[in-house]
């Protein structure tokens, strides 16, 4: 970025740095289908996910995002071959205030009037009650504790063991409710968030299957 930077370049950086967090402006959005559930990803109270600043932090609220590329950050919606964004006439609010080279007005409305899973889905929806599960089986506080004690101390048994029983109830309930429920499987980052075990891939934790178990790789 250089001083005398004032209109978009169209360098893409911004849009491979994630989606926009969605604020209640852009439910027209959703309603008129030009960004789906399935373009979405939720990001739970406390999980750690990068600010509009670039910072990976703690998120103080639940945000509703534009979903990224591949299991990565890039925007989903970011064509990187013509470094052009596919709803570029649709896109969402941050997306039209942010200016990389001043970034005044997108930091105006962090956090403000923003979406959450309980704004877009209906009363009475059975997904409800799959988030009310996700809550008891893995509550965002728990997590976000014990993520925060294990990153403190990555060599705490007590922390780990909290984080493996975690991931594994994580996992359980998705495929409860893809395989016995039949939750179309695009949408599930939508209703319940990234898995934890990848949210700890960021910080280099593995995970693989031996011999039909799963095992936990810590760094
Ligand atoms: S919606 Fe468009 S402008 Fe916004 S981050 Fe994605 S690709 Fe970039």
């Amino acid at each position: 970025m250089s001083e005398e930077q004032s209109t978009c370049r169209q360098c893409g950086t911004c849009c491979q740095n994630g989606g926009p967090a969605l604020h209640h402006p852009d439910t027209d959005l959703l309603r008129q289908g030009k960004v789906g559930f399935r373009h979405l990803v939720t990001i739970r109270e406390g999980e750690m996910a990068y600010s509009p600043s670039g910072v990976l932090e703690a998120a103080e609220h639940e945000l509703v995002k534009i979903t990224g590329r591949g299991g990565g950050w890039t925007c989903l919606f970011f064509d990187k071959d013509n470094s052009s964004c596919g709803i570029y006439a649709h896109r969402p609010l941050e997306c039209r205030l942010l200016k990389c080279w001043d970034p005044d007005d997108l930091l105006g409305v962090v956090g403000q009037d923003i979406i959450s899973r309980r704004d877009l889905v209906n009363a009475g929806d059975p997904v409800n009650d799959l988030i009310a599960h996700q809550q008891r089986e893995c509550p965002a506080e728990v997590v976000a504790s014990a993520v925060a004690g294990w990153r403190q101390q990555p060599e705490n048994e007590k922390c780990r063991a909290i984080l493996d029983d975690l991931i594994r109830r994580d996992l359980a309930l998705r495929n409860y409710a893809i395989v016995d429920l039949g939750l179309p499987a695009e949408v599930e980052f939508f209703v319940f968030g990234r898995p934890l075990f990848k949210q700890l891939a960021g910080f280099g934790v593995g995970l693989r299957e031996v011999g039909g178990h799963l095992e936990f790789l810590w760094p």
